[in-house]
């Protein structure tokens, strides 16, 4: 079929992308042809061309992309209930399977009420429109998520304070100086996915109850990682009760797709009523849904994978330190700093000819001199597909002078 000729009305787009092209940070798609797995077929380069790779990339901390009870799962909700929701919620979409998601979740989470969302990004937007409003401060991590600064920009005429990364004494500052605002909100991230170390919760919750400030966390990297069966960084800590409002995702670690608020019964019956997310948009298909509780059964009735992460973890930073990276971080998520954006890109490009996929960061998703390339465990690499990528670092850090 040909494709019609269309207007130059959209050529100005061209000049953009030339100059992100100019400025190293223009992106191209890497198209998996295969499940997301620890093996896995790529399509890259401009021919495109097919080649092997074991994959360091992925949020699928615990391998349930793939995981036949969530297959399954979604399999049968297709024949019991169809492909789509069919409308928003509020009109004839909710399903009586989004309501056991979002109890089985309230139970998991150890919270009054969830309220499931599209995905993690819109269950920010969700939880921050919703609970502030003209007048209101919302103090926030520098490190914050995209779709927290996002959230934030949408509310009109509110105070916005930025407090330097994990500084608590900064964030103490900035909860003494808006004590005259009428509500407050703190928000960071549970596991910061750059570095992949984990907020000072404790801290943060002590500082809130003595300046008495809603807190709120984004746990996109902590559900289904941290915590005694991956309920979270909040578990983690012990702070149950004492963190107001708790976002998760279902897209990374949950395998399937979608983001929840954990939170009182009141603020979910709040979003229910304003959030636009949910009144605007349809929700997940039954598939999705369907999955998501095969995700939360499994959690909940068997730690297995959780602790295979958690020992794949420990075994590959014992590793890539005996070889002499400095490994710093407190999670799955493992940045190999190649300090400049060039170096990083020369970085993930050999451990690619090696048969390795681990991408590049650069600026301005980190500092201009902290270029690097992030790698994430999961629970379903083997120890050889492990041994194999510590021994390629070692190959390839020293030829390109990262290790010593
Ligand atoms: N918060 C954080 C900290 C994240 O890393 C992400 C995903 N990149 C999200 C929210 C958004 O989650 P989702 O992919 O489900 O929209």
């Amino acid at each position: 079929m040909s494709v019609s000729t269309q207007s130059n009305r959209l050529d100005f787009l061209n000049d953009e992308i030339q100059r992100l092209k100019d400025e190293h940070l223009y992106q191209e798609l890497v198209v998996l042809e295969s499940p997301q797995d620890t093996e896995i077929i790529l399509s890259q380069g401009p021919d495109q061309k097919q080649k092997k790779l074991l994959n360091f990339s992925s949020n699928n901390y615990l391998g349930l992309c793939t995981h036949p009870k969530l297959k399954q799962a979604a399999k049968k909700a297709i024949d019991d209930y169809g492909v789509g929701a069919g409308a928003v919620r509020t009109i004839i979409g909710t399903l009586d399977i989004h309501q056991e998601l979002e109890r089985k979740l309230a139970k998991f989470k150890d919270v009054e009420a969830t309220l499931v969302f599209q995905s993690g990004f819109l269950a920010n937007t969700a939880a921050i429109t919703a609970v502030i409003s003209q007048g209101d401060v919302v103090i926030s991590d520098a490190l914050n998520h995209a779709s927290i600064i996002d959230a934030i920009r949408m509310v009109k005429n509110i105070d916005k304070e930025i407090y330097a990364h994990s500084d608590m004494a900064e964030l103490e500052k900035k909860l003494k100086a808006t004590q005259n605002h009428r509500r407050r909100l703190v928000v960071t991230d549970g596991v910061f996915s750059m570095d992949g170390d984990i907020a000072k919760l404790p801290e943060i919750a002590k500082l809130c109850e003595k300046y008495d400030a809603i807190m709120m966390v984004d746990d996109a990297h902590g559900s289904g990682v941290f915590g005694s069966r991956g309920q979270g960084t909040v578990d983690h800590f012990d702070l149950h009760g004492q963190v107001d409002i708790v976002v998760g995702t279902m897209s990374k670690a949950f395998g399937a797709m979608g983001g929840y608020v954990a939170c009182t019964q009141a603020m979910r019956d709040v979003m229910i009523n304003k959030a636009r997310p949910f009144l605007f948009s349809t929700p997940h298909p039954p598939s999705v849904t369907a999955s998501c509780i095969a995700a939360v059964d499994l959690m909940s009735s068997d730690n297995a994978l959780n602790e295979k992460l958690w020992y794949n973890t420990r075994y590959f930073k014992a590793g890539m330190r005996s070889i002499g990276y400095d490994i710093t971080s407190e999670s799955p998520i493992i940045p190999v700093i190649a300090r400049t954006s060039e170096k990083a890109v020369q970085l993930m490009n050999r451990l690619n000819d090696e048969g390795i996929y681990a991408r590049a960061i650069v600026f301005p998703t980190v500092a201009r001199d902290k270029a690097r390339v992030r790698l994430i465990i999961n629970a379903t690499h083997t120890q050889s597909q492990l041994d194999y990528a510590i021994e390629i670092f070692e190959k390839v850090g020293k030829e390109l002078n990262i290790l010593p």
